[in-house]
């Protein structure tokens, strides 16, 4: 049977399939496959003051939440019970999510009237709630995951500007709907947030920073590169010499990479192809496609190998858009092998592969779309954590602690 006719078998069925893969590694791909609708009964005994609920930050908090009316005081995200953090968003109840309900004093994920899973939410971190000496809520700034600090500009990307967005992304699209404008962060605003943030002792182990493309400057981005060097330099006044952190910026060029890494305390680096093959990727990601290109961008994050090291570069993909129709693959056996063949191009020369699952967003061009089976998420998670074993390239910046968003870079625990 080919692996998408297996679309409508019970999770626990897929999982007998997989005795190699954690179950709760597969859950929590399924749960981020389908989403999750909160009851009532969530809603109104979810703790305020203990757990960190959805507002306003620009990024993760409502960023393509697939339930457009139920996106603002919801949980931010799911804690399993061996720490693995689930990110995904609130779910139409007609589109078949995962029901997250509170009984017997337990928070508790229910699939087919059946409990799943014994849950818990993200606890808010001492810095939320609190504002920098402009005024600015920190919460607006940083986002906080159970250990990384995500500093997270609202800046809108050039490319929807231009009319060529990634056609799974919904940024300025959300921005504008949601109103969630504000001035842009100043260096100032991320060095004070930081400095707040760490006084809560044994929370947070590294910080991530990213935002939208700025293809501004005499060389192009370079207007991106230089906030991020400003920002990266404020923040650093917090620390002595390096720090853990990690940019997930526009592939810069090896003069601005080695910029990034000259003039700041950054420790690794990130730049997501998003699609690991150049027919698709040139259609999927128009803008990154013109401005700098899929084999050029190959060759940047490979040159960031030589800058940053081995161990502290990665890219991004997301998993099952490369299925997306008309264009993407026809069968999800021919995309998994191209998808992990042109992988390991970039892993055997040092760049860690991670890749997030696909949700098709309300407000971008594939709303209408479905993402994969789960058995194609269980082959590609094998499938990258294989290659990243065979070549010994490690992403710990990006793994189940500091990230959490990645089902195969959970695995590296093992
Ligand atoms: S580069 Fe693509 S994925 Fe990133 S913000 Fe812009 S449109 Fe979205």
């Amino acid at each position: 049977m080919s692996i998408e006719n297996r679309r409508d078998e019970s999770f626990e069925e897929t999982l007998a399939r997989y005795p190699e893969l954690p179950r709760l590694n597969l859950l929590k791909t399924d749960v981020q496959r389908r989403g999750v609708c909160y009851t009532e009964n969530v809603l109104k005994n979810v703790d305020k003051d203990k757990y960190q609920l959805t507002g306003s930050n620009v990024f993760f908090s409502t960023l393509g939440a697939r339930d457009q009316k139920n996106k603002f005081g919801i949980p931010e995200a799911l804690v399993l019970r061996d720490g693995s953090i689930v990110i995904t968003d609130a779910t139409p109840i007609e589109q078949n999510p995962y029901i997250v309900d509170y009984r017997d004093g337990a928070y508790v994920l229910i699939d087919k009237d059946k409990v799943v899973e014994e849950i818990d939410f993200w606890e808010k971190p001492d810095f939320y709630g609190k504002t920098t000496s402009s005024g600015t809520p920190m919460d607006s700034i940083i986002f906080a995951r159970p250990q990384r600090l995500n500093i997270t500009p609202t800046s809108k990307c050039c490319f929807f500007t231009e009319g060529l967005p990634c056609r799974y992304c919904d940024l300025n699209p959300h921005i504008n709907i949601d109103g969630v404008t504000k001035q842009k962060m100043t260096p100032q605003d991320a060095y004070e947030t930081v400095r707040e943030a760490i006084k809560q002792k044994g929370r947070f182990t590294t910080l991530c920073m990213t935002m939208g493309s700025d293809i501004g400057g005499k060389t192009p981005f370079d207007d991106e590169l230089q906030y991020y060097i400003d920002v990266l330099k404020a923040i650093g006044k917090n620390f002595n010499g390096r720090f853990p952190s990690q940019v997930i910026t526009t592939a810069l060029n090896y003069d601005q990479l080695s910029r990034l890494h000259e003039e700041t305390g950054l420790m690794s680096y990130t730049s997501d192809i998003e699609v690991l093959n150049e027919e698709k990727f040139n259609w999927i990601c128009p803008g990154k496609a013109k401005h700098v290109g899929y084999r050029e961008w190959k060759k940047r994050l490979i040159d960031a190998v030589d800058i940053f090291g081995k161990g502290y570069v990665g890219t991004g993909t997301v998993g099952g858009v490369e299925l997306a129709k008309p264009n993407g693959f026809p069968t999800e056996e021919e995309a998994l092998k191209n998808i992990l063949e042109e992988a390991e191009t970039l892993i055997s020369k040092g760049v860690a592969v991670v890749y997030i699952v696909w949700v098709p967003r309300p407000n971008s061009v594939f709303r209408d779309q479905k993402n994969a089976s789960l058995d194609y998420y269980a082959q590609l998670t094998l499938g990258l954590d294989k290659l990243s074993r065979k070549y010994g390239v490690t992403a710990e910046f990006d793994d189940y602690r500091r990230c959490g968003n990645h089902p195969n870079s959970d695995l590296q625990r093992i």
